[in-house]
């Protein structure tokens, strides 16, 4: 039996003539032409020397062509192996190194450096791909457009997505067939996604996010997107009368906020707004409520595991929490040390088990046997909470907890607690060394555009009345922005550095 996530893609296919995506110049592809031009290059992929399990890597800025090589990956029954834009020749160098791909699909540039690396690793086929279509693009063009599609089990790998590793070694999540397909079958149904959707993707294509949550649960919905390709809050906002949903990181929410032109009425229309990859701040919540009147939709996973938790369709989203466990996904709370389930309203790690969870980290063996208990449940590294309704919240990743004169801190109670403060806009919460604590509690925060800058003093002052000493900050900074990944996660490890040196010299 074929358990391919392509044959499920495919089976959802009813009418090739349907949008599959529009972009904002208004160029369409139907699912007819996702069928015509992924079949090419997956014919072409088999002309290069691929077969089934062999890595593609690409490196590409993101694009239609970008996204049709993912689909034709899947076809030609190989592993699709997407690459930040962002990453520096020294970091192509290490996954490629890792992955061995059979092809490596690059943008253009940077042409005898990319050669000189291919070839030292052994990498046999390079291909570029660019704004002009590239030598990938030229070459698809002269394939037949028909492809029998290569069957898969379930267990097949399918993609490999690299973790973006902030300590020690990147280690690529391997993700299988049945992981992706039953993922987004179960988030196509909880948010009730169908044929009529036109989701507005502006997320990047080499994260689960952007690649997974979004295109696979649109694919199966036999939906169309309208694809940017990046965030362009101008096209977004010219956009959004044509969608019915939109998927973002919490950073998206906020720059749409900041926008006066981003109305109540312009998102009258619309059926859901999701929020992942980070926290979204009740603040953000509550604000973008008022704004628009929809409560965005939170949910949580990550790219090991897929979606794990989901407020729901209907019923209450509650802000500050990112929902109960999706169906067909075990979460639990438990006790850091030995994996034991934690009674609920206690603040322990997240473990999750079910067919979403990854099959293991690429030819890393013995850091996927410690990521999981001898149960199967899969070791998240988040800390969280559950309440006695089955809803999560999350108060961060255990490598951030911060403990201070033997106390624990978790950064998102406070960092909740600031936000609510006047004049805030919003707050990162670190523990840097300190030499009585242990680890000092220090807080950084930008300021609220167009209102009074608040101070550390006021800040701390307004604190006493809500927090327990140990947890206020003993210091608070004042910064313009926040260091954000691409996802909108903010980069603690930064911050720690830049304020390593607040209490020690
Ligand atoms: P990634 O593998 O890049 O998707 O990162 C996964 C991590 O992002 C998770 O382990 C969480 O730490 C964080 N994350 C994702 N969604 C949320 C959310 N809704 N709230 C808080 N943290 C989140």
């Amino acid at each position: 039996m074929d358990g391919s996530l392509f044959g499920l893609i495919r089976s959802r296919i009813e009418d090739p003539a349907a949008d599959f995506l529009v972009e904002p110049d208004g160029a369409r592809l139907s699912y007819g032409g996702l069928l015509e031009r992924s079949g090419r290059l997956a014919n072409l992929f088999v002309r290069l020397g691929v077969r089934p399990g062999d890595r593609i890597a690409i490196q590409a800025e993101k694009s239609v062509d970008a996204l049709l090589v993912y689909l034709a990956t899947l076809r030609a029954g190989a592993v699709h192996l997407p690459l930040n834009p962002a990453y520096t020749l020294a970091e192509v160098r290490y996954f490629l190194a890792d992955a061995e791909p059979a092809l490596f699909i690059r943008r253009p540039g940077q042409e005898a450096e990319m050669r000189a690396l291919a070839a030292e690793l052994g990498v046999p086929r390079i291909e570029t791909l660019g704004a002009d279509g590239g030598s990938l693009a030229a070459a698809a063009h002269e394939q037949p457009a028909e492809f029998d599609d290569v069957p898969r089990g379930a267990g097949d790998l399918a993609a490999i997505l690299y973790t973006s590793g902030t300590t020690g070694r990147s280690k690529g999540a391997m993700l299988t067939h049945g992981n992706l397909a039953s993922n987004a079958e179960t988030l196509r149904e909880a948010w009730r996604f169908t044929a009529a959707d036109r989701l507005l993707h502006a997320l990047p294509i080499f994260h689960t996010h952007g690649l997974f949550v979004a295109t696979n649960t649109i694919l199966l919905a036999g939906g169309s997107m309208l694809f940017l390709p990046g965030l362009d809050l101008d096209a977004i906002l010219r956009l959004l009368p044509r969608a019915t949903a939109m998927m973002g990181v919490p950073t998206y929410y906020t720059r749409l906020l900041a926008r006066p032109d981003f109305t109540r009425a312009l998102a009258a229309h619309m059926r859901l707004f999701v929020s992942g990859s980070a926290p979204l701040s009740v603040e953000t919540h509550r604000e973008f409520e008022a704004r628009t009147g929809h409560r965005i939709l939170e949910r949580y996973g990550m790219t090991e595991t897929n979606m794990i938790c989901s407020n729901p369709y209907d019923g209450p989203r509650v802000p500050g929490s990112v929902g109960p466990a999706l169906p067909g996904v075990a979460v639990r709370i438990a006790e850091p040390a030995t994996g034991a389930t934690l009674p609920r309203g206690e603040v322990g790690i997240v473990e999750v088990k079910g067919p979403n969870v990854f099959k293991g980290y690429w030819r890393m063996p013995g850091k996927t046997a410690e990521e999981f208990r001898p149960d199967g449940y899969f070791i998240t590294g988040d800390m969280g909470v559950m309440d006695e309704a089955g809803y999560v919240r999350i108060v961060g990743r255990a490598k951030d907890l911060i403990i201070s004169g033997g106390l624990n801190v978790y950064p998102a109670e406070v960092e909740a607690a600031i936000e609510e403060l006047p004049g805030v806009a919003e707050c990162a919460v670190i523990g840097v060394p300190h030499p009585d604590f242990g680890e000092g509690v220090v807080a950084v925060v930008t300021p609220r555009p167009g209102e009074p800058a608040p101070d550390e003093a006021s800040i701390r002052a307004a604190l006493r009345d809500t927090l327990a000493a140990f947890k206020q900050p003993k210091r608070v900074f004042l910064a313009d922005a926040l260091p954000r990944n691409t996802m909108g996660k903010v980069q603690k490890k930064v911050l720690r550095d830049r304020y390593a040196g607040t209490f020690v010299r």
